[in-house]
Parts: C-alpha cells; sequence; structure tokens
C-alpha cells in the first residue's frame, strides 16, 4: 500500500475532551473518526489492527474447539421478558419505537445474545449426547452507555465475541471454563496485552463464578485490588480482604458531645478528637415495599468511618436493591437532621440493620447521637446496637482499602489499581436455561436444564487497551499481531529515481514475501514523515534516501528502540523476515503459564 494512495488522516492537534492516551493517538493516527458520542467510524488503518484482533480471537476460539454461528442484532423484546432481565438491563437495552402492536415497539438492539442461544439450544439440544457444546458468534452489540467514554473504550456500539456453553453438569461445565480461561490468556498474549485475570462480580448477566481478564492503566474505569505477593487479585466489586483484628479494650459508659453543625466524617473526628477509622458511620437505605405494606424497606447500614459501603456487597445481604434515604426519611428514622445518626436505639424503627463485620468488632467507637448537633462517644457494638437476632445481619459489606490484606491469611497488604476490563467469563449455571425451559434428557432419559457459561471478549477495546499499554509521547507502538502494518519503508528525496526504484523494489520482494507493507511514497520533508511514522507506530521501518544508498545502505529500525542499523538492499529484506517472525512467535506466547 501506497501512503499516498491511501487515507490516514494524521494530525498534530490533540484532541479536545480526549484525555485517555489510546483515544488522542487512536484520533491523531487517523485510525477512527468520531461520528457521534460512543459512536466511530474505522478508518482504513484502524480496521486492519479491528480485524486482525478479530482474526486471533476467532483462530482461538477455534483452536478451543468453539464452534461459530451468528445471531442478529435485532431481538424479540419478548424474549427478555422470558428472563426477567427488561428491568435488570434498565435503559441499557435499546428499544426500537412504533406505534402499539407494530413490530418496531417489540423489538430491541441487542446488547448480549443469552436469550437468543437459548432458544437454539430449547430448540435444537435436545440430548446429552449432544453436550458440550459451545457456540460463538463475532458481532456488533448496542448498548445504551449513559457515558460513552475515552474513544472506543466504551461506546453505545462495538464489536464482541460472545461465546455460550451448553453441558450436562457443573463438572463439564467448569472443564470448559477452564478452557476459556486458557483460551482468553493466549488471546490477551498474542495482541501484547499485559493482562491480569481477577475474580469478578457477575452483575446482570448472573452466575456466580466469573473472572475479568484487564489492563492495567489510568485509563480504565475499574478498580482491581492486587495483593503485594500475587496471592490475591480481584475487581473491587467483589474483592475481600482479611477481618481487621478485634478491638479488646474495656468498654466504656456512651458520653454525648455537643458537635453543632458538624456532619461529615472529617470535620465530627476534628471536634472529637477522633480518627475515622475509630467512628461508626450510619446509613439510612430504603428499599421495596415489604408484601401487604405501603411503606418502603428502611434498612441502616453501618461501616467504619474511613470506609464505603460496596453497591454489590450490599446487594447479595440484602438481597433487594436499596438506595440511600432522603433527608426526610432520614429525619424520621433517626429523629435528628442529616449527618447526626447512630445505630443505638435504632433497631426498633428499621426493618433491618446490615453491619459491617469490621464494625462488629469496634470498641468505644464514635458516631451520631440521632439528636442534631449531638455525637456520642464510647458506643459499643454488642451493648448499645444489637449485632444477633431476626433484623440483624453482621457481613462484609466494604469496599477493600489500600492497606488492607488478602484474605488468603499470606498477610500480604493489598493495593488499588486502575484497569480495563477487555474480557470477561461466567459460570451462568442454569438461569437461562430454567427461566427459559431449555432442557435435554440425561443419560437416564430424565429432563433436566442445561448448564450454561458465557465468554465475551471485546474487540475494540483489545484495540484501545493495546494502546494504553504500548506508546511513547510520540505515538504508538504497535505489537507486531495487530499492526496495521508490518513493515514501513520510508523514502527521503522521493524525487530521486534511485531512491524510488530502491524502495519499490524492496516493497515488492517484501510483499511477495507475506509481509505487509506501507510505503510512504509522499512527497514531504523527512521531519514530517518521521513524525507520522512515529505517531501510527508501524513496528519495522526500512528508510531509503539518496546519501545511504549512494553509499551502498538503507537504513533500518524497530519503532520501539529506534536504534538505526545499515544494511544493503539485498541484506535488509531477510533481516526484516526474521524479525518479524521471531516477534510473532513470541507474542503467541510458546510455553507462556497463566495465572
Ligand atoms: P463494563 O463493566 O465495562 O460496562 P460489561 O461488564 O458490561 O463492561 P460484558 O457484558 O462483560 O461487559 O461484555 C464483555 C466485553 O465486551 C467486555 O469485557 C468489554 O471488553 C466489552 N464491552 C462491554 N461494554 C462495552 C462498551 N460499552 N464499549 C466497548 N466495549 C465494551
Ligand atoms: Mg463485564
Amino acid at each position: 500500500m501506497r501512503w499516498s494512495r491511501y487515507l490516514i488522516p494524521t494530525s498534530k492537534e490533540i484532541p479536545k475532551d480526549a484525555t485517555a492516551p489510546s483515544h488522542i493517538l487512536m484520533l491523531r493516527a487517523g485510525l477512527i473518526r468520531q461520528v457521534a458520542a460512543g459512536l466511530y467510524s474505522y478508518l482504513p488503518l484502524g480496521y486492519r489492527t479491528l480485524r486482525k484482533v478479530e482474526n486471533i480471537v476467532r483462530e482461538e476460539m477455534n483452536r478451543a474447539g468453539a464452534i461459530e454461528l451468528h445471531m442478529p442484532a435485532l431481538q424479540p423484546i419478548s424474549l427478555w421478558e422470558s428472563t426477567g432481565r427488561v428491568a435488570a438491563m434498565g435503559d441499557v437495552l435499546l428499544r426500537l419505537s412504533g406505534p402499539p402492536g407494530d413490530w418496531r415497539a417489540g423489538t430491541v438492539l441487542g446488547p448480549t445474545h443469552e436469550e437468543v442461544i437459548t432458544e437454539i439450544a430449547r430448540a435444537y439440544l435436545t440430548s446429552y449426547r449432544q453436550l458440550p457444546i459451545n457456540l460463538y458468534q463475532i458481532q456488533t452489540k448496542f448498548r445504551g452507555e449513559a457515558r460513552p467514554k475515552s474513544g472506543v473504550l466504551r461506546t453505545r456500539e462495538f464489536l464482541m465475541k460472545d461465546a455460550y456453553s451448553f453441558h450436562a453438569d457443573a463438572e463439564s461445565l467448569d472443564a470448559e471454563y477452564r478452557n476459556m480461561y486458557e483460551t482468553y490468556c493466549r488471546i490477551s498474549s498474542r495482541c501484547g496485552l499485559p493482562y491480569l485475570v481477577v475474580e469478578a462480580e457477575s452483575g446482570a448477566i448472573g452466575g456466580d463464578v466469573s473472572h475479568e481478564f484487564m489492563v492495567l492503566t489510568d485509563a480504565g474505569e475499574d478498580q482491581v485490588i492486587l495483593s503485594e505477593n500475587g496471592d490475591y487479585a480481584a475487581n473491587l466489586e467483589r474483592a475481600t480482604c482479611a477481618p481487621l483484628p478485634a478491638q479488646t479494650e474495656p468498654m466504656h459508659p456512651i458520653e454525648e458531645a455537643y458537635t453543632p453543625g458538624h456532619g461529615r466524617v472529617e470535620e465530627v473526628c476534628a471536634y472529637l478528637g477522633t480518627r475515622p477509622e475509630q467512628m461508626i458511620k450510619t446509613l439510612i437505605y430504603v428499599g421495596p415495599a415489604p408484601a401487604e405494606r405501603k411503606q418502603p424497606l428502611r434498612v441502616v447500614v453501618l461501616v467504619r468511618g474511613n470506609h464505603d459501603v460496596n453497591p454489590s456487597k450490599l446487594l447479595r445481604v440484602a438481597k433487594v436493591p436499596l438506595e440511600l434515604a432522603d433527608p426526610q426519611t432520614i429525619e424520621e428514622v433517626t429523629g435528628a437532621a442529616v449527618g447526626f445518626a447512630g445505630p443505638q436505639g435504632l433497631i426498633d424503627r428499621v426493618d433491618l440493620m446490615i453491619v459491617d463485620r469490621d464494625v462488629a468488632t469496634m470498641r468505644n467507637a464514635a458516631t451520631g447521637a440521632n439528636r442534631t448537633d449531638y455525637h456520642v462517644r464510647n458506643v459499643n457494638p454488642g451493648r448499645d446496637f444489637p449485632l444477633h437476632g431476626e433484623k440483624v445481619c453482621v457481613a462484609d459489606i466494604r469496599n477493600v482499602v489500600p492497606g488492607d490484606l488478602s484474605p488468603t491469611g499470606s498477610g500480604a497488604p493489598l493495593s488499588l489499581r486502575t484497569a480495563i476490563e477487555v474480557g470477561h467469563i461466567f459460570k451462568l449455571g442454569a438461569k437461562y436455561s430454567t427461566a427459559m425451559d431449555a432442557s435435554f434428557l440425561d443419560r437416564s432419559g430424565q429432563s433436566r436444564p442445561f448448564v450454561m457459561g458465557c465468554y465475551g471478549i471485546g474487540l475494540n477495546r483489545i484495540v484501545a487497551a493495546a494502546i494504553e499499554a504500548h506508546h511513547d509521547d510520540r505515538g504508538i507502538i504497535w505489537p507486531m499481531s495487530i499492526a496495521p502494518f508490518q513493515v514501513l519503508i520510508l523514502t527521503l528525496d522521493t524525487r530521486d529515481a534511485q531512491v524510488m526504484q530502491t524502495a519499490d523494489r524492496l516493497y515488492d520482494e517484501l510483499c511477495a514475501r507475506g509481509v505487509e507493507v506501507l510505503l510512504d511514497d509522499r512527497d514531504e520533508r523527512a521531519g514530517f514523515k518521521f513524525k507520522d511514522a512515529d505517531l501510527v507506530g508501524i513496528p519495522l521501518r526500512i528508510i531509503v534516501g539518496r546519501n545511504s544508498l549512494a553509499a551502498g545502505h538503507v537504513e533500518f529500525s524497530h519503532r520501539r528502540d529506534d536504534v538505526k542499523q545499515r544494511f544493503s538492499p539485498e541484506a535488509v529484506v531477510p533481516h526484516a523476515l526474521s524479525l518479524l517472525e521471531q516477534e510473532l512467535k513470541l507474542l503467541s506466547g510458546a510455553g507462556k503459564a497463566c495465572n
């Protein structure tokens, strides 16, 4: 391909509103163009990389024994109603609109395909003899993301490889889950991603075991907890830690203290001369009204002053969605203005008290007095509010904070990092097969619901994550496996016939050997072409110029280190070929184990 005849609209401008390096570089290198918020066109260079990622994903899925099919992006909403997921998906589920009774009114744009594939399984998989089977597709997904962000990292339309496996029993699912886990490790390695596998929350997809494939970068929207010695890694939503040591000092009598106008933890601490970790934050939540009652469920939730409630853990304990109460409800429950709530005496005024396990082991804590402008000291769990009983639940409901210790018992400290989720695998169990009545006949002729797994990986996110991991202040540094082209031939002195003839000859020879070559034949200044070459990030570079050619050589360098070597035009082709093969082999990770 000749640069002069191609479409690579590079730009020096740093785009407004773009902060993530991958976003800035994809725009500047002419890989993508924004059409509207969360919607991008892939320009030729960007599309070449996207297709390479797609090929790697397809090759590895096929190698793992999965079978490709294709499902429609448009789906009837009735399928979503059959699993009760219309509400769970909320605004993410994009619906077409039309008059009542019109087909559009009953149609959605697929954000994922569990329902569609389960319907296929229900129709065609009838016997245990057909199991296990893993069916996948590579397809455009649509999601009503409220805040599209960071270029192609979070968009409203994106390409996903989604796979769904069907099994007769849990052991068979375990084996396929492991197979997919290893496949995702291979995909990530081949795409050049420095990845990490973490325990994850299953969310609206469902099931109880799931892992995410993460790439650490500040541009990510996920928070992961890692132990210093590598024995634990989990998404913050899911992460737990060793419980804090129980406090043992003797209990003192409760004392009330005047803290006018001070509702916030830091202010109260300054006033009372205590630290946030010695305070109890008392939060009032409301949930759906219990049966035969109008008034919403009232729940008091307790965490230490330096801790935050983890919404996923809270949901798992409460089993119903809870939200923070409005000021009026808080006043009704506590008898005080917002900021002065305490757990003492509240149990009779709420339906449920959820106590974080690290609150349950505190001694002589400070908290609100349930009286405006007052706090109390020396509140003791078990003495001043119950830790047992029908309405009380003690559990781990908080976010892990840096400095907490690994839950494995190794004593390793935990830290918090920002990451991008590129892939997510789930053990679904029988959630969808039961809801949709999808079953098979087992060995003894009994009808049983399928045990299922599902496995998603975002192709666009892989591209952006690779750039996040591989760039410098001049531009992208593509891993060889997904580079839009493998070799760039950069000509200086384009009006010199010998330069152009040599460049053409090298181009033809490399192409004949199956190498993907871009020839920068533009009649532009050298400095300008070098800047573009750095920005676009093609791994191997051959520079053909008049002076060096007169001395019998061309220059060769790697985008990664810029070390220039001289070769005769005859020797540079085999050198480029051997380097290219070496790099692809390294990326294919022969012998590399995953964690
Ligand atoms: P997130 O938590 O980032 O919203 P998710 O957990 O909803 O993602 P999954 O349903 O697990 O995503 O989808 C599988 C994969 O699809 C993700 O790991 C990611 O790579 C990709 N993906 C999901 N949502 C988007 C999006 N809005 N834009 C681009 N890729 C996405
Ligand atoms: Mg996910």
